[in-house]
């Protein structure tokens, strides 16, 4: 089988590739349903090939407005799609829920939890995941802001954290609770911190009239000299003044040395007292299997390097010379051309290689506020948030999805109120300290 593979892939890079021996129809399994696998698989539905998507959820998450689910602006159920409902008209398609193990190219099979699958043809699209096995601590006192479930945590965790401030008579205790740490200064950590700065102002300060607003702190740690990396100067000191001005704490060049459960330790030895700590400074590729190691380096034509027979795409794959960022734009973009060379594979066409269009980078603040920076055209403020709205909702997957983000987010903006702030679960059971002295 490798020696077949190693002579079609000589072929590809000499001349138009002679019709390969596939299956009938030829079997493509992808693995992930993301921006990418996603996309590879409505691009190749009724089509002749024998498609199988596979993914650990049953829906695709739309991350780009995970922070939102997380300060309850929008409802998880409004960024989260099911599988099967987006392949209804893809009878070709098969959806399998399942965590995927391991991948053995040689053989040509996939390991998952609901068993193997063999392939003619691999896709793998596994995206990314946070990064916190770099500092101490971070794996099991962080936050992350990945999935739908992690959105849903930390909004549970500053409610939980907001009712017991209200409850503990200890005031160190009590500004732990009310104090949130969030750690990376890129997009997903500036978006947040804005969406949280208005969640507690508008929102979270008047069911909790009790507390005394003054101890609520709200914190954001960045490693670099400014926050946003990659985007313009004026749009950092822009995003920078911004926040500072919705009352966060802008820590720049800050590094953290430790998470503990109650609080964020810094290099220069300062101990910021909180409970809740969300990690978004950094992501790496999330293999499929066990390992751990970079992305995929791929061919321009987003083949394997190793192997022409899998495809990576998304945030798992990169180009050696020039990996482009991770981004959901270059994930779908990159679908595009898997789905198209996949075809061309099977029919003993020249694969194309891939072509990156960059549509810029944005990010919103809070309400009225953003940056967007397309080409040599940049916009700020209110220009730059209808920008950011309009984009997003065009993005969306569904007219129902759009029209019911639309209809959310019209509420929050005319009542300044959140429209999803319940704690699904019941509290733990914490003991009263007088029983736990009585040994009952
Ligand atoms: C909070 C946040 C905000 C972001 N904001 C923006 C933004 O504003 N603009 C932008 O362009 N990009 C943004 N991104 C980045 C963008 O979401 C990613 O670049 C994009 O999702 C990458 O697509 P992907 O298909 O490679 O991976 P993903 O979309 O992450 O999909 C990977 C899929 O693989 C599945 N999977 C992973 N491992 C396994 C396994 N072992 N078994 C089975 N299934 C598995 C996962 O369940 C998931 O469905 C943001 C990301 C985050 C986290």
């Amino acid at each position: 089988m490798k020696t077949r593979w190693r002579r079609i892939r000589l072929a590809q890079q000499v001349k138009p590739q002679a019709h390969a021996q596939f299956h009938k129809p030829p079997r493509i399994v992808i693995l992930g349903a993301g921006f990418a696998g996603l996309e590879v698989a409505l691009r190749l539905a009724n089509t002749a090939l024998d498609v199988v998507l596979i993914d650990r959820q049953n829906h695709h998450t739309f991350q780009p407005m995970l922070h939102q689910v997380a300060t309850a602006e929008l409802e998880p159920s409004q960024i989260a799609y099911p599988i099967r409902w987006t392949l209804r008209r893809a009878p070709n398609v098969q959806f399998v829920l399942a965590d995927v193990i391991d991948t053995q190219s040689t053989q040509s099979w996939v390991e998952t939890s609901a068993g193997r699958f063999l392939y003619d043809i691999l896709v793998v699209a596994t995206g990314s995941k946070p990064r916190l096995s770099l500092v101490p601590g971070a794996e099991h006192y962080a936050f992350a802001l990945k999935t739908v479930s992690d959105a849903v945590a930390i909004h549970h965790q500053v409610l939980r954290c907001f009712e017991r401030a209200l409850q503990t008579a200890d005031p160190d205790q009590r500004q732990g609770c009310l104090t949130v740490a969030i750690a990376g200064g890129g997009t997903t950590g500036v978006e947040l911190a804005g969406a949280m700065a208005e969640w507690i102002q508008h929102s979270l300060v008047k069911d909790y009239s009790q507390l005394n607003c003054q101890q609520i702190r709200l914190v954001l740690l960045h490693s670099g000299p400014a926050l946003l990396p990659g985007f313009k100067p004026h749009l950092q000191r822009y995003a920078l003044r911004h926040l500072q001005k919705l009352g966060v704490d802008v820590y720049l060049e800050t590094r953290v040395r430790e998470v503990s459960p109650t609080a964020v330790h810094l290099t220069d030895g300062t101990d910021i007292f909180t409970q809740t700590v969300i990690w978004t400074a950094g992501v790496e590729a999330n293999l499929p299997s066990r390992d751990t190691g970079p992305r995929l380096p791929v061919l321009p034509t987003l083949q394997l390097e190793s192997d022409p027979q899998v495809y990576a795409l998304g945030d798992v794959a990169g180009d050696r010379q020039s990996p482009l960022p991770m981004l959901a734009s270059v994930a779908a973009q990159q679908g595009r051309t898997v789905a198209r060379n996949i075809q061309r594979q099977v029919r003993g066409q020249p694969l194309l290689p891939f072509k990156h269009q960059s549509i810029g980078a944005m990010a919103i603040l809070s309400r009225h506020a953003a940056v967007v920076q397309i080409g040599c055209f940049s916009a700020t403020g209110f220009v730059a948030w209808v920008l950011w709205l309009g984009v997003h909702v065009v993005l969306l997957r569904g007219l129902r999805h759009r029209f019911l983000t639309l209809l959310h987010w019209g509420l929050s903006y005319c009542f300044r109120e959140r429209v999803s702030q319940v704690l699904w679960q019941p509290a733990p059971v914490e003991k009263p300290v007088s029983l736990i002295k009585q040994g009952r």
